[in-house]
């Protein structure tokens, strides 16, 4: 196999030196004990004058000698075997639907955790709980490319609560599941800017529709803001393609009532997609306190998250978390700061009083 242990005298120095590279080019026997041994052997090396080489067992075996005890020389060499039950292990841990704990799989393998250990670290570099961390996150990578949801992604990774996966990619990419997949991997995204009468703003949409509207006060920090919720994704500046849905756009933001006709593709967690169909339900001029809408979501008693959900929302005003309230009715935080919250509201509710003034007007 390799070259380098041609010469008898490179054997003989590899038998000397307990070479386990060696392992797989070549066995050595010995003439007087009648037993034939890998290079790596640890039993007492033999007188030169008292050893011959053989490239197979077979060879060995035909010239009359018997496998070593110690080290097992009719079996494939030590580190065939190792690598052998590395494989097997890395198998295991990739089929394995739920995690894995490493004491199971070193029970399954026969061996000791310590072992098991060992030799992750001696052929991967790590250990086999990184190794599954890192299985796992693979295949929530994976699946979440595949899955509408966040949550689905999930289970089909093999873990039985988010926070689970939360724990280990904090670890491992530092953002929670549904900020990587807002990173907007593998996607194209085409953004413009724009401005309403609420300030400066930036569009993004994917092909199946807007994923991102965001307000700021300059092209450059709303490209940066852009740019990092979509780090993964390929951003083109394209003001002609965009052209319409800014417009589209603006007109949602400055009359709530022409929001609705815009096509959103917006990505979130299960429970954060959930928050921005609830507050789409609220009507323009309309607001409601979080544990408001906690209770229409039918989880009464998460009003801090749906307030988080609300600071997460990616789409301003055409997800209308303008429209939610401290239950006092005080404004209470708006990620794009209180006093466009309170213009926006503001606006709202005088485009709702001319509204009905109007309907009074035509009866
Ligand atoms: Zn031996």
């Amino acid at each position: 196999m390799t070259s380098i242990y041609e010469t008898d005298e490179l054997r003989w120095q590899a038998v000397q030196a307990r070479d386990a590279a060696a392992d797989e080019s070549f066995l050595y026997g010995v003439t007087t004990t009648g037993v034939f041994c890998y290079p790596s052997c640890p039993s007492r090396a033999a007188l030169r004058k008292n050893t011959c080489f053989y490239s197979t067992r077979e060879q060995a075996q035909t010239a009359g000698l018997r496998p070593c005890k110690r080290c097992r020389s009719d079996e494939p060499p030590l580190k065939v075997r190792q690598r052998l039950l590395v494989e097997q292990a890395c198998k295991l841990i990739q089929a394995a639907s739920e995690g894995i704990k490493v004491e199971a799989l070193a029970e399954q393998l026969g061996m000791s955790r310590f072992h098991l250990q060992k030799l992750f670290q001696q052929f991967l570099g790590m250990s086999p709980k990184s190794y599954i961390k890192a299985v796992r996150a693979r295949n929530v990578d994976q699946a979440l490319a595949s899955s509408s949801t966040v949550t689905d992604a999930l289970l089909s990774a093999g873990y039985d609560s988010s926070s689970a996966y939360y724990a280990d990619g904090a670890v491992r990419i530092g953002m929670s599941a549904h900020t990587y997949r807002r990173l907007g991997e593998g996607l194209s995204i085409r953004y413009a800017f724009g401005k309403s009468q609420f300030g400066k703003i930036v569009v993004a949409a994917s092909s199946k529709g807007v994923c991102c509207i965001l307000f700021g006060d300059s092209q450059k920090e709303l490209s940066e803001e852009l740019t990092a919720r979509f780090r993964k994704a390929t951003l083109i500046r394209d003001n002609e393609t965009m052209q319409q849905l800014v417009a589209d756009a603006i007109e949602g933001i400055e009359n709530p009532l022409l929001a609705e006709k815009l096509p959103l593709d917006v990505q979130g967690t299960a429970f954060q997609e959930k928050v921005w169909t609830a507050l789409r339900q609220i009507a323009p001029g309309e607001t409601a306190s979080y544990s408001q809408v906690a209770a229409a979501i039918g989880q009464p008693t998460a009003a801090r998250a749906v307030a988080r959900a609300c600071g997460a929302n990616p789409v301003a005003v055409i997800v209308p978390c303008h429209r939610v309230v401290g239950s006092s009715g005080k404004l209470t935080g708006y990620r794009w700061g209180v006093d466009r919250k309170q213009r926006l509201l503001e606006s709202e509710q005088e485009q709702r009083a001319e509204e009905k003034a109007s309907t009074l007007v035509e009866r």
